[in-house]
């Protein structure tokens, strides 16, 4: 071997890894509870007005807060202790279709549902949830090819609870239970591909699995990646996210809790590592560590959110209070180097 790769590789061997860091373009307001609050986001793409884009947050002590895409709070809904929430437009109705907002409710342990005025971006909550029967924990929508839409409940005890969300003749959204998954360990975060039907969770300690979304698919799954030595992950697995283009492309997006890093994969079934990124400082704004929930969107959102935003629950920030960071996703592909 020659002393040029030998002293390159030694050089390799000590000099620590370090994730590709991006910066924060904004900062949503802090949430009024103090502690361990805020805990996971969701985008919902205003497609009229992409820059009038809202982000729902949840503070896991009190209810969902709405955010403009500066950070601004527009909306508090109070309602209970929501812990993790979705949305997904083209929900089918008795009258027509309408953009959903759920959430894991852990005051009554239901399943909670608002609708999102797409005129007015405000969101009307419905006076009873779904009741669910098991102690809620996280919780991600999905609707499949043919229009039908199905919530997942996931629980500290490994279970992941599939429901066929439909509107009743009163119009209310109700649940049927059609399907319970089961992993080792606690699972919170998890997201669907509905495109491709498919359902990621993230197991806390141990890794992400791939699920077929469908109800009658089976229970088979496919470990995406574990945790460290023999994976790139780090406990605790917390929010997953999918950075969806209408093409097929795209990304899987994991927040290891532990590193303050978020791993990013292909889209594509075989879900290939793409790298690893950090959210640190600006002058403005404090970086982001040990994050719970993210969200991602492929959508332009104008100014620096072009190619897409980035959402992450910070857990300090510098006001005292949790909130949350938005990342503009055109960094985190030049961090990458994606495609
Ligand atoms: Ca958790
Ligand atoms: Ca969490
Ligand atoms: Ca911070
Ligand atoms: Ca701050």
């Amino acid at each position: 071997m020659h002393a040029l790769v030998v002293t390159f590789a030694l050089w390799c061997a000590t000099v620590p890894v370090s994730a590709a860091t991006v910066q924060p373009v904004a900062e949503t307001e802090a949430v009024t509870s103090s502690g361990d609050a805020a805990d996971d986001p969701c985008i919902w793409v205003n497609a009229s007005n992409p820059k009038e884009s809202l982000i729902v947050g949840t503070d896991k002590q009190t209810g969902l807060y709405v955010y403009t895409l500066h950070g601004k709070l527009v909306q508090s809904l109070p309602d209970g202790q929501m812990n993790n929430v979705d949305i997904r437009a083209g929900f089918q109705g008795r009258n027509g279709v309408s953009t959903l907002v759920a959430a894991t409710n852990r005051t009554n342990n239901t399943i909670a549902i608002y609708r999102l005025d797409e005129s007015t971006g405000i969101l009307t909550g419905q006076n009873k949830g779904i009741e669910s029967g098991v102690a809620v924990y996280g919780f991600c929508l999905y609707r499949n090819k043919a229009g039908a839409m199905y919530a997942f409940v996931t629980t500290k005890e490994g279970e992941i609870v599939q429901w066929r969300l439909q509107e009743d003749e009163s119009g209310a959204v109700t649940g049927k239970r059609v399907r319970v998954l089961r992993v080792d360990g606690q699972v919170e975060g998890c997201v669907a591909d509905d495109a491709l039907a498919v359902l990621y969770v993230g197991e806390e300690t141990r890794g992400i699995w791939r699920f077929n979304a469908e109800p009658n698919a089976g229970d088979e799954r496919i470990a995406v990646d574990t945790v460290r030595p023999d994976g790139r992950l780090t406990a605790d697995i917390e929010g997953l996210a999918l950075y969806a283009k209408p093409d097929g492309k795209g990304y899987l997006v994991a927040s290891c809790q532990g590193s303050n890093e978020f791993a990013v994969y292909s889209r594509e079934l075989g879900n290939a590592f793409a790298g690893s990124f950090q959210v640190g400082a600006t002058n403005a704004i404090d970086a982001v560590t040990g994050t719970d929930g993210i969200d991602v969107c492929s959508a332009s959102l104008g100014g620096a959110f072009g190619h897409g935003l980035f959402v992450a629950q910070d857990d300090v920030d510098n006001s005292g209070t949790q909130n949350f960071k938005l990342v503009a996703w055109e960094a985190i592909e030049q961090v990458l180097h994606l495609p």
